[in-house]
């Protein structure tokens, strides 16, 4: 091993490799249920820097094939699947890509950026304003996860509703393989029928096919307005009418629609009181709407109003409120944002983020519910997220007196099972955005087709035949 670590430090200089001292940044995860052990934290500065790690590993490990050494790329280290920090072998090594951080190149003609791997999302959103464009990709990690990490994940967020997952919003990649080879693959191309689409498969791929050194990603025009409403609905299925209506009347303006179940909101307004909920506390549903317009505030609001009026005359809402500048508007989405952060503050939980198709999402949420209250009295529902796709995030506390620990160890496989028979009963997926990981790698050998895991692992083997790319996640071999 010593050979190798000095190898690297060869390669990214010793100050870059971490040994020994307080590792617990990228040994541990973003919601501390795994801690590994790391044999090194490695933190290139350009992809060639990467190419010429993965290589001396993948030669280190041909050589020396019982080592065990293998590679966990890592970006904002956000990710909720226990995908991106090492296991307590020892022997894995985190590949850290939070210094190559550069935004490259804007082509605001093309409507493109093309950023490093390891540059925050926010960051990115930032770039891209500056030039008057908008990279619409958005969600509550923004400040500390990477577009590398948004990639490996294929990460949704408030907007896929009009603009896709980050899979849809990126044309090219510049990638590192299993091999230490680099696939120049940064094209700014919408059209490009040139065989296989190598792009897509490591889309995804959380890091177990190579690493993602560096992307070029669509950028759109900004709108010229973006007005935000809260409304307060009876139940699920006034929100999937209400969707429907916003929809047919904004039309590509509907740029956002999350929904919040009450409980999800009382646990923010109990641990964040210094937000000012809006004054629904008795309504089962609120939801978050965005418009986005071409033209002005002015167009944007008229509209708006018009859809809050048919929604109420409909009876698909009880009450409505636009936000009247931009600090409400941001006050609104920091409410939604403040749910993740509310949870873990109840007490440990178990997250679901799972989807459904829209027409059935009321009735999947109903019968879910009645037979987890069923199984375990008192279980608490945590229900909020992306209805527009179809996604919600449907987590599930411990009741009121019962130890959250207790409630983990003693439910959670028979939570699990409930809630994935459910969702494979309403033609659904098990993870609509956070991916597999470690944590969910059982769960897909079971509810996956073995036709689709015998292909997968077909491309696993092909293309890291040494099982040097972050091992044991995704899809064991
Ligand atoms: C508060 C909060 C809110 C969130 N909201 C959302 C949401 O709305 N939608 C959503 O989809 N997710 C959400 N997430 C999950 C998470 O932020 C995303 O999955 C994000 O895309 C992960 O980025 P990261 O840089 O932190 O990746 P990491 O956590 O570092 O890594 C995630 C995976 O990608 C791999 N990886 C990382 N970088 C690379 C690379 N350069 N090349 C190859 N593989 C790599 C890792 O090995 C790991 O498997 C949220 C998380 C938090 C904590």
């Amino acid at each position: 091993m010593q050979t190798l670590l000095d190898s690297l430090r060869h390669i990214v200089g010793s100050a870059h490799v971490y040994t020994d001292g307080d590792l617990s940044a990228w040994e541990r995860d973003w919601r501390k249920r795994a801690r590994g052990k790391a044999l090194a934290v490695v933190r290139p500065a350009s992809t060639d820097e990467v190419a010429q790690i993965v290589k001396a590993c993948a030669v280190f490990r041909s050589r020396q094939p019982d080592s065990g050494v293998s590679l966990v790329p890592q970006g904002g280290n956000t990710g909720l699947v226990v995908g991106a920090t090492p296991d307590d072998s020892g022997r894995q090594i985190v590949l850290s890509l939070q210094r190559m951080s550069a935004l490259r190149h804007i082509d605001a003609d093309n409507l493109t950026m093309t950023v490093e791997a390891g540059c925050v999302l926010q960051n990115a959103q930032q770039g891209a304003e500056e030039s008057n464009l908008l990279l619409p990709l958005s969600m509550a990690s923004e400040g500390s996860c990477t577009i590398g990490g948004n990639l490996a994940c294929n990460a949704g967020g408030t907007q896929v509703l009009r603009y896709g997952n980050t899979r849809d919003l990126c044309l090219g990649l510049e990638v590192v393989n299993a091999q230490g080879e680099v696939w120049h693959g940064l094209s700014g191309l919408r059209k490009d029928n040139t065989g296989y689409d190598l792009r897509d498969l490591f889309i995804g791929s959380e890091g177990t096919l190579g690493v993602i050194t560096a992307a070029t990603l669509k950028l759109y025009p900004q709108p010229a307005a973006r007005l935000t409403a809260w409304a307060a609905l009876p139940s699920l299925e006034h929100a999937v009418r209400l969707l429907g209506l916003a929809q047919r009347q904004l039309g590509a303006g509907l740029t956002g629609f999350e929904v919040m179940g009450q409980f999800a909101l009382s646990l923010v307004a109990k641990h964040f009181a210094q937000l000012r909920l809006p004054p629904y506390p008795h309504a089962p549903y609120c939801v978050l709407l965005e418009n986005s317009d071409p033209l002005s505030e002015a167009h944007a609001r008229q509209q708006f109003e018009r859809l809050l009026e048919t929604a109420l005359e409909q009876g698909c809402i009880t009450d409505a409120v636009v936000a009247e500048s931009l600090s409400q508007a941001r006050q609104f989405w920091h409410i939604r944002e403040s749910i993740p952060l509310a949870q873990p503050l109840e007490g440990l939980n178990i997250k679901h983020d799972i989807s459904v198709p829209v027409s059935g999402i009321a009735e999947f949420v109903r019968q879910t519910d009645a037979l987890l209250q069923q199984a375990i009295a008192g279980v608490r529902l945590v229900n909020f997220g992306h209805l527009g796709d179809g996604n919600l995030h449907y987590n599930v506390q411990a009741p009121q007196d019962m130890d959250a620990a207790a409630f983990l160890a003693r439910h959670e496989e028979q939570v699990n099972t409930l809630v994935f028979d459910s969702v494979t009963r309403f033609k659904g997926s098990i993870s609509a955005e956070h991916g597999v990981g470690s944590l969910k790698v059982g769960q897909l050998e079971k509810y996956k087709s073995p036709v689709a895991l015998d292909m997968m692992r077909a491309i696993k083997r092909a293309l890291d035949p040494q099982n040097l790319m972050n091992p044991g996640r995704v899809v064991r071999l």
